[in-house]
């Protein structure tokens, strides 16, 4: 592992778990961040990682996280950011405790995403919500050491707002329906049995359509005056989840209504436009995990695809296709007369990179360019 005075030391909490071995990889040999600390749970505390953990990664554990050894979950940390890639049932107040020891918390978990004054940040769509983190009040145990909480969404959200965030900024949405076909790693370990999902889909994943129907909204709203909390993005949106048999890899199937007053006016080129002229802080600033094109459209009328695609970008970038015009009630064949007002398509993202750790990492940079982090 690179190493240098400079370097930031990390903890991750959960570090045994799906989320937490991706942001072992991404981590290691990371320009601004070293891992220096390991969490779990009780029955992995005290134990070698190696041996505490699972890996089921493409790569090798690296030697150095290999023989750590892994600390019990309200241990006290010497890192100031702390990563979490906790299961939910602990997550909550875990992640409160280390915000009020003075750590800033760089969480996956669903906990706090929609708790007022903590935001939920996708760096290329909404970099000044990171504003937020001023308003929060924890129970400090040390008034000079004010820690924080900052989220990242659910991985189906992530795919599901970046494909939206550009047609939102350019056009306006009325409506947007969704339905997905996550993969199992989405599940964390062990996650769905193999009984379960092979030769399968199962019609639905708890709790996850909420989350896709309410964090949308908060990413895309906007700042109140004064910059407490945020009002959520007006449009209708209504979410079908389901879970496949791919490893890695959220599909989702998004059928969007743009905003009456632009119906007129919105041509297939435009909407492909700006998907694939969309940008923001990360490319700007050069962060280290940004993808180098947020989102693409493939014009192959079999693509995105899991397999193919989900590595694209460093497993950051977002993958649509098959974009098209919804038909009309009225429409007679074979004289077909589209809708301009509502389209469909098919995007997919790497649900562990940037639909978990990869967001969180990207994250982590964002704040650390804007001197948030110490
Ligand atoms: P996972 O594979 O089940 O890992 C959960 C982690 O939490 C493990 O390290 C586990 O440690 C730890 N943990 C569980 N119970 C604990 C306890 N009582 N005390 C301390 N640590 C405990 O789950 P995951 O898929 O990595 O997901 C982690 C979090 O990220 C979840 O909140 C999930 O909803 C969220 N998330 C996941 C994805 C995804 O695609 N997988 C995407 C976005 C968000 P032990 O190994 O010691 O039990």
């Amino acid at each position: 592992m690179r190493y240098n005075k400079d370097m930031i030391s990390v903890a991750i909490l959960g570090a045994t778990g799906m989320v937490g071995q991706k942001l072992i990889q991404l981590l290691t040999d990371h320009p601004y961040f070293t891992i220096t600390e390991l969490v779990a749970s009780k029955k992995s505390s005290g134990r070698a990682y190696k041996d505490a953990c699972t890996w089921l990664q493409n790569t090798p554990i690296p030697s150095d996280i290999a023989t750590m050894t892994v600390k019990e979950l309200y241990s006290p940390l010497k890192s100031i950011p702390v990563f979490s890639g906790l299961d939910s049932s602990v997550a909550g107040d875990a992640e409160t405790h280390y915000a009020s020891m003075g750590h800033t918390v760089i969480s996956n978990a669903k906990n706090h995403r929609m708790d007022t004054g903590v935001p939920l940040i996708i760096p290329e769509i909404n970099p000044h919500h990171a504003d937020l983190i001023a308003t929060q009040d924890f129970l400090y145990q040390d008034a000079n050491k004010k820690g924080c909480i900052i989220t990242n969404p659910n991985c189906a959200t992530i795919v599901a707002s970046l494909a939206l965030a550009p047609l939102y900024a350019r056009f306006g949405l009325e409506s947007v329906y969704i339905t997905s076909m996550q993969a199992i790693s989405g599940a964390g370990y062990p996650g769905v049995s193999s009984m379960e999902i092979i030769d399968n889909v199962i019609p639905y994943i708890a709790d996850e359509e909420e989350k896709l129907e309410s964090e949308a909204k908060k990413i895309l709203g906007s700042l109140s005056k004064n910059n407490t909390d945020i009002i959520p993005a007006p449009f209708a949106m209504h979410a079908l989840c389901t879970r496949v048999p791919v490893i890695d890899g959220h599909s989702l199937h998004i059928i969007v209504e743009f905003s009456s007053d632009s119906s007129n006016t919105i041509s297939e080129e435009a909407i492909i436009d700006a998907w694939n002229t969309f940008t923001g802080t990360p490319q700007v600033q050069a962060l280290p995990l940004a993808p180098t094109q947020p989102v693409l459209y493939f014009s192959q009328k079999n693509r995105p695809q899991p397999r193919l695609d989900r590595d694209r970008d460093k497993g950051m970038g977002i993958c649509i296709g098959r974009l098209k015009p919804c038909r009309r009630k009225t429409e007679v064949l074979p004289k077909p007369s589209h809708s301009t007002k509502h389209y469909s398509f098919f995007a997919l993202g790497h649900n562990t990179i940037r639909g978990a750790a990869g967001a969180a990492v990207l994250n982590a940079e964002l704040l650390h360019h804007k001197r948030l982090l110490t």
